[in-house]
């Protein structure tokens, strides 16, 4: 089944978020409607509560790029989506596109982590695969890893996402409240949302690394 039915079947079976988006359906002759969960209940009002709307999804791209300040989004994962706007959509394969912008993969993931064909990739293998001067964030020390975890990620960094790598095969992320962030915005129950999930760390936890294994090298060379 195509990755548009199957979001069918989702919205059918109760789910109506991801991320910070709501997904409604059936509302003023539109099959599906999706907006800022903050804006949800004022888009059911008549002309979409005054909301800026956008028909299609080809604008979803722009509105996923800039923060309310106007500040470039450097990840989509971020919890910093700007309000004052519904995208009103014609049919599944639309809504598919739309989240696809929103989040990149964000739908194929959760499919794919649920039917348990998701691939996950350690800490350790990312840096190992960098090049050029993101090489040196390999060095970095495991203790120093788990504590970018702790500083960089989850919702009190303003990322969404729930980690599902570890740093490497026999070594988990320590507890933290972004490790055990389930990867829904707004506390919703996990019967209602699409999570958005973390495969592998992102290019802004390996710049992260980088500085921190600067760091801690200085450290090290100013000890001896
Ligand atoms: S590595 Fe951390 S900050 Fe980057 S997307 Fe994953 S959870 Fe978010």
């Amino acid at each position: 089944m195509s990755i548009a039915l199957q979001l069918r079947e989702l919205l059918r079976s109760g789910i109506h978020r991801i991320g910070e988006l709501e997904i409604q359906t059936d509302v003023y002759g539109y099959p599906y409607v999706i907006c800022h969960h903050e804006d949800a209940e004022r888009s059911t009002d008549s002309a979409f509560g005054g909301l800026e709307v956008h028909e299609g999804p080809a604008d979803a791209r722009d509105l996923s790029t800039y923060a309310p300040d106007g500040s470039y989004r450097f990840a989509k994962g971020q919890t910093n989506l700007k309000q004052g706007w519904v995208m009103a959509l014609e049919n599944e394969e639309d809504l598919r596109l739309a989240l696809d912008q929103f989040y990149p993969a964000g739908v194929g993931l959760f499919l794919a982590s649920r039917a348990g064909a998701l691939e996950t990739e350690t800490l350790r293998e990312k840096l190992d695969r960098q090049t050029g001067m993101y090489r040196f964030a390999r060095t970095i020390s495991d203790a120093g890893a788990q504590r970018l975890v702790r500083e960089v990620c989850g919702p009190a960094h303003q990322c969404a996402k729930k980690i599902l790598w570890r740093i490497a095969p026999e070594t988990p992320l320590e507890d933290s409240e972004a490790s055990r962030y389930n990867g829904i915005p707004g506390g919703l129950a996990e019967s209602q949302a699409i999570p958005l999930l973390c495969r592998e760390a992102c290019n802004h936890f390996v710049a992260e690394c980088r500085k921190a294994a600067k760091a801690e090298n200085d450290a090290r060379s100013e000890a001896t």
